[in-house]
């Protein structure tokens, strides 16, 4: 499929891979972050396509309009939400160390706090699942290049699905406005990209979308502007500090 391709057609491709998700990879899982690409996926996903299921990863940092959104999403699509929390006793530890705003003095510790409130909660929310999906799309930013909407996601031994590559950002506004998908404020701010709150930035008309992420790390020096659900494991015993843990999960 190519991006210049009618929205009608891409809809129409859109649910017969939606419904081949839900009939061939179940129990497959849709990993909702609640930005403008994703609530397109849980529009399609929460009304037609229930056999999917829905989680987000509540980081504990994430800004008030997203917490908002999660809200009101719930209230008129009516989905089952699983939310991943970070373990509580890993995040606690590493703020006792390094601190709230540790994530600007390094890249490692950027890293360390996305792998702890990101990546590990993401792996539990994986786990059992034959499939999952995302809301990435290839014009957001160089690293997502090379992404196709289907591949085998090795990180996690399982197919990932990235039902929206194709999609440009005009098809995602086109989309929701058409359909009257509810929508994140900050989005309205300036936001093109949303994440944790002390991580993310409006961004100047014009400006790379990717701007507003990691903002204070230089691409190429260890920074990557990628979200953490994308870099490699880190050991987490060297995280945390061997207490018997609690494992946050709701649904
Ligand atoms: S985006 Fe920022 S606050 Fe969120 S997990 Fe990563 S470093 Fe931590």
């Amino acid at each position: 499929m190519t991006p210049d391709l009618p929205l009608e057609t891409k809809v129409v491709r859109l649910r017969e891979l939606l419904s081949c998700i839900e009939r061939d990879f179940a129990p497959a899982a849709f990993a909702n972050s609640f930005g403008a690409e994703d609530m397109v996926l849980t529009d399609l996903i929460a009304r037609d396509f229930r056999g999917i299921q829905i989680f987000t990863l509540d980081t504990l940092r994430l800004p008030k309009e997203t917490l908002a959104l999660i809200d009101l999403a719930r209230k008129k699509y009516g989905f089952r939400l699983a939310t991943y929390t970070p373990i509580f006793e890993v995040a606690d530890d590493f703020v006792k160390r390094n601190g709230l705003f540790s994530m600007y003095e390094s890249v490692e510790n950027r890293k360390s706090c996305c792998y702890i409130r990101k990546v590990e909660p993401l792996n539990r929310a994986l786990v059992m699942k034959k499939g999952w999906l995302t809301g990435l799309r290839r014009e957001q930013a160089p690293s997502r290049n090379d992404l196709g909407e289907s591949e085998f996601d090795a990180d996690h031994k399982r197919t990932k699905f990235n039902p929206l590559i194709d999609w440009t950002e005009d098809d995602v506004w086109a989309y929701i406005r058409a359909n009257n998908v509810p929508y994140n404020a900050l989005h309205d701010k300036g936001y093109p990209s949303l994440g944790c709150e002390p991580c993310t930035r409006a961004v100047k008309p014009g400006e790379d979308p990717r701007a507003g992420r990691w903002w204070w790390e230089q691409a190429g020096a260890g920074g990557q502007q990628e979200c953490g659900l994308h870099v490699k494991a880190v050991d987490i015993s060297k995280l945390r500090s061997g207490m018997k843990l609690k494992v946050g999960v709701s649904a």
